[in-house]
């Protein structure tokens, strides 16, 4: 399966680069934007993608814009000001969502707000102890609050330049959770790689504390493909609902860096983190599935992202058996693939969000 999905992705690459040399820059873009672009963006610009949202509203789903990009140890060629690029898209997607379809969700990167070294700081801070999970959680939501520009917790571990550039990324995310909050809008902060996971996760479970009183705005996901994935989300959500007391909200995905987390666990000689085979994907991820059922209601609501008939089978069947009401449960599907599925979901009047 890996070696054919490298097969496939190595052929596309060799015909794009034959469709450049022979037609130029031109004839690729033409290429792209007739076929792939179509199929899997809703737009490039504002009116372009909210022309995309009215439509799939129309047909009984609602958006999950996502903007931002990602970034990895290394790949830190940014400065402050991308940063900032990076959380105006985000409040322009909160106001576009807002304005074109009800109850919106955005999607967004964390490691697009802050340099992905600092994020693997804040993520040892945070799992430094069994203490030091819910200190670091309040620290950030004490920092949400406050309206200054350096952090004022992490005196002993972070020097004075790393504590402004995570005040920094606070105040962004403060700022993208409060706008979400007046206009509605769930934040879902995506999962990416597992050595930036703890970090994400604090940041996240930060805003959370200082957001999700009455309704979860702020959303963690949860990958199933990690074997530690139960574990994880269980403790999460025993953090945010008895240790600070607010409403939890998981977005539930099986993993999308599968080869990346192999190639790095070999490389430093670690152990392979990812679940053996993909059964073993699919057990958790109907396994956890089942136990965020049991626990949905108004402080705890989570979206099943998956393109998998069998698991969307599953949880619809357990929501009819056990009356689970559809406003604490949804279902995310990508925007262009899996319409199969997508379209008979909205049908039956199934909670049903397009991700852009
Ligand atoms: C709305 C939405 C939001 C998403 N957000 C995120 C996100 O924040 N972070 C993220 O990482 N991904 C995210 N994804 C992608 C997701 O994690 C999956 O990669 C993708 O949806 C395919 O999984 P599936 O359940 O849809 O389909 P399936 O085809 O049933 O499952 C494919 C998945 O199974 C797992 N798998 C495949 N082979 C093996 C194997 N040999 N061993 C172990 N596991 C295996 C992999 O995770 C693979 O992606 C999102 C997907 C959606 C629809």
């Amino acid at each position: 399966m890996d070696q054919r999905a490298i097969f496939l992705k190595e052929v596309f690459n060799e015909l794009m680069k034959w469709v450049e040399r022979t037609g130029g820059e031109v004839c690729l873009r033409l290429l792209l934007k007739r076929t792939l672009y179509e199929q899997f963006v809703g737009g490039e610009t504002p009116r372009e993608l909210r022309q995309c949202v009215r439509k799939v509203s129309g047909a009984g789903m609602r958006c999950m814009l996502a903007a931002t990009m990602e970034e990895d140890v290394g790949q830190e060629r940014r400065a402050e000001e991308v940063y900032q690029g990076n959380c105006r898209r985000i409040l322009d997607a909160i106001e576009l969502s807002s304005d074109t379809c009800p109850s919106p969700m955005i999607q967004l990167k964390l490691s697009g707000l802050l340099p992905a070294r600092l994020l693997v700081r804040v993520g040892d801070l945070y799992t430094a102890s069994m203490d030091s999970r819910l200190r670091t959680v309040e620290a950030i939501a004490d920092q949400m609050v406050k309206d200054s520009n350096q952090v004022s917790a992490f005196q002993e571990s972070l020097d004075c330049a790393e504590r402004d550039t995570l005040g920094k990324a606070v105040r962004r995310l403060k700022d993208i959770c409060e706008r979400a909050r007046c206009k509605n809008v769930r934040v879902l902060v995506d999962a990416e790689c597992t050595h930036l996971n703890e970090g994400l996760s604090a940041l996240c479970l930060g805003a959370a504390a200082a957001f999700n009183s009455e309704v979860p705005v702020v959303w963690n996901t949860y990958q199933c493909y990690l074997k530690e994935a139960d574990q994880r989300i269980r403790e999460e959500m025993g953090l945010l609902s008895e240790g600070v007391n607010v409403c939890f909200g998981a977005k539930l995905v099986r993993g999308a860096y599968m080869l990346q987390e192999r190639q790095r666990a070999q490389q430093q000689s670690l152990p392979d983190p990812i679940c053996d085979d993909y059964n073993a994907t699919s057990t958790n991820y109907d396994k956890i599935a089942s136990f965020l059922l049991t626990q949905a209601g108004p402080r705890c609501h989570f979206i099943a992202a998956t393109h998998n008939e069998e698991s969307i089978r599953l949880v619809i069947q357990r929501m009819e058996d056990e009356k689970i009401d559809r406003c604490f449960v949804s279902f995310g599907q990508l925007y262009g693939m899996c319409d199969q599925v997508s379209y008979p979901l909205a049908n039956v009047r199934q909670s049903l969000r397009r991700g852009f």
